[in-house]
């Protein structure tokens, strides 16, 4: 097969992925008495080519998630201005000294997670250059060490200095629960989290278990692999999220 034929049949399974993984959310979220059109699927395309984000957009998908800023600046700067009706969503370790380059690009960020980035970013979102409108603080449900996020006794401290304090735009919790458990204990956990805070996001739930996420409340579901297939390791030069300052 030829580079052409290539493209154009990664673009159909592309195109045929996210249908079905749309199907299945609205499945999920019937299955559990709520209306799918609360639920927002961001497709992560981190590490994906470019042809393969083309073959969303094409199949009308417009909200997006990205782990680093850079990969982010290369795969949206040139398309955005085409794009009015796209909301990207960072989903990756926020580094303080990539933050004015993160809320110039990203409508929403789903990764506030330390006291040292909730000031930045309170300084970052004063500039008329900003666009992030949301901001979503990452909770550390199993408590790893070695893992970003607040942990959920810490949460209710956190919370009042961002919003009372900060002044900052705090719409909804995130997670990322250990590879190896249940999705559904760590969204119940979430789920619980922003109703005693009057939070209206929930982000849970990523290819493996999106389903379950959505039965246990998940507002918004973090879909990568499901719908643009395997893909490129993580770029070298990105330092590590366990580094971020
Ligand atoms: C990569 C990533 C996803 C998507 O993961 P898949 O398993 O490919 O669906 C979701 N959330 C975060 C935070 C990620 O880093």
């Amino acid at each position: 097969m030829g580079d052409v034929d290539e493209q154009a049949d990664q673009g159909a399974q592309v195109r045929a992925r996210l249908a079905e993984v749309r199907a299945r959310l609205a499945q999920a979220a019937r299955a559990a008495g709520r209306d799918p059109a609360a639920i927002t699927l961001v497709a992560v395309s981190k590490g994906q080519p470019l042809e393969r984000i083309h073959a969303a957009l094409e199949a009308g998908q417009r909200v997006f998630g990205e782990n680093y800023v850079q990969e982010a600046q290369a795969h949206w700067l040139a398309l955005r201005p085409r794009l009015p009706d796209l909301e990207l969503h960072l989903v990756g370790a926020l580094q303080t000294n990539k933050a004015r380059d993160a809320v110039r690009l990203f409508d929403v960020i789903q990764t506030l997670d330390r006291p040292r980035l909730a000031r930045v970013l309170a300084e970052e979102l004063k500039r008329p250059e900003a666009r992030t409108r949301r901001l979503l603080i990452e909770v550390n449900t199993g408590e790893e060490p070695q893992k970003a996020g607040v942990a959920p006794t810490e949460l209710e401290s956190f919370l009042r200095s961002c919003r009372d304090e900060l002044g900052l735009p705090v719409t909804g919790l995130m997670a990322i629960p250990p590879a190896e458990e249940d999705v559904a204990l760590h969204a119940a956990l979430l789920v619980g989290l922003a109703r005693r805070h009057g939070l209206r996001e929930v982000s849970i739930g990523m290819s493996a278990d999106f389903e379950t996420a959505i039965a246990f409340g998940a507002t918004i579901v973090r879909v990568g692999t499901a719908i643009f297939g395997e893909r490129a390791p993580k770029p070298s030069a990105q330092p590590s999220s366990a580094t971020s300052s």
